[in-house]
């Protein structure tokens, strides 16, 4: 709906200019039957100074124009130039020119009225029940006209309006969302959403604490970052096992093998003479002299230099 604003010029004869904190929006209808008497028309009535009453907002089936700014008062309410509510009420008009007298106002203009009530309320800060009420509250008169529709319905509609206003806004399905929050539209799915998001199910799941994945409803709010309230739980590291076809791969102790006195002693040296072609009890873990001849005959097969030293070049091909 398209929300205008033609404020009358201070001074106006239709402009009291007494200042107010508003109470409460009073609802009319124009009960102008007549084709034409929309908005537009009671903007241009209020402008030329005909009118002997005034009031702040008239709406109808495409757009709303205001008259009044919200902090003056209007003449729409009839209980006197002193009137609690003259002087205190937003007056908002319903037009009424498309239907025939005696039909029930037409939904296009009906629901721009709980649309534009609905605003109203908000903008001037009114929030409770009894701040919404029909013009027929002040001294019965038959306003809103009662062949137009519920009075009663009427302000349940509004207040649900504003109720919906006041929810935040849920993205439109597959527009890129907030980066820190989905609200879960009617038919997704938790993998639809980790898609459309990069994220992964079990991310949203623990980041959300949801119980089940496939019991999300309509509006709920997802987080989409930030550290998960129930731990993601490593994957168990399976311990590796190599091929059985695999040599194992032993690793260089660090520092090179080689003959001393007394001789070098240990698994590695032991590794070594397997590596060379020693055998049961010439596996004796000592790094003698029959071991260097063995690992320089070692070293000339495999076109190593020959020093008898085991550094990290021999070690390499040896294991
Ligand atoms: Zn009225």
């Amino acid at each position: 709906m398209k929300r205008k604003a033609e404020i009358l010029p201070r001074g106006h004869e239709d402009r009291p200019g007494y200042p107010m904190k508003p109470k409460g929006l009073l609802y009319h209808t124009t009960n102008n039957w007549a084709d034409g008497a929309d908005d537009e028309a009671h903007s241009e009535f209020l402008q030329s100074g005909r009118s002997s009453a005034s009031w702040h907002v008239t709406v109808d089936h495409d757009s709303s124009i205001q008259h009044l700014p919200f902090n003056e008062n209007g003449w729409h309410a009839g209980d006197g130039g002193q009137g609690y509510y003259n002087r205190n009420w937003i007056g908002m008009e319903i037009a009424c020119n498309r239907v025939k007298p005696g039909e029930p106002l037409d939904k296009e203009t009906y629901d721009n009225a709980v649309e534009e009530a609905a605003l109203i309320m908000k903008e001037a800060d009114l929030t409770s029940w009894g701040q919404l009420q029909p013009h027929n509250v002040v001294y019965g008169k038959d306003c809103p006209h009662h062949t137009l529709f519920n009075r009663e319905q009427f302000k349940k509609d509004v207040f649900a309006k504003m109720e919906e206003n006041a929810k935040p806004k849920a993205p439109v399905k597959g527009a890129m969302p907030d980066k820190n929050f989905y609200f879960v539209q009617k038919g997704d799915t938790l993998t639809e959403i980790a898609e459309m998001t990069g994220k992964s199910v079990d991310y949203l799941v623990r980041l959300n604490d949801i119980k089940d994945p496939d019991e999300i409803y309509i509006n709920q709010k997802l987080r989409l970052t930030g550290v998960a309230a129930t731990p993601i739980p490593k994957k168990p590291v399976k311990p590796y096992t190599p091929p059985a076809s695999a040599p194992a791969v032993r690793k260089y102790p660090g520092y090179v093998i080689q003959l001393k006195k007394p001789y070098m002693q240990g698994k590695d040296v032991a590794a070594i003479q397997r590596a060379v072609g020693f055998k049961g009890d010439d596996v004796d873990e000592k790094y003698g002299p029959a071991t260097v001849a063995a690992v320089k005959a070692y070293q000339k097969r495999h076109k190593l230099e020959v020093d008898g030293k085991v550094g990290p070049k021999t070690w390499n091909v040896m294991f």
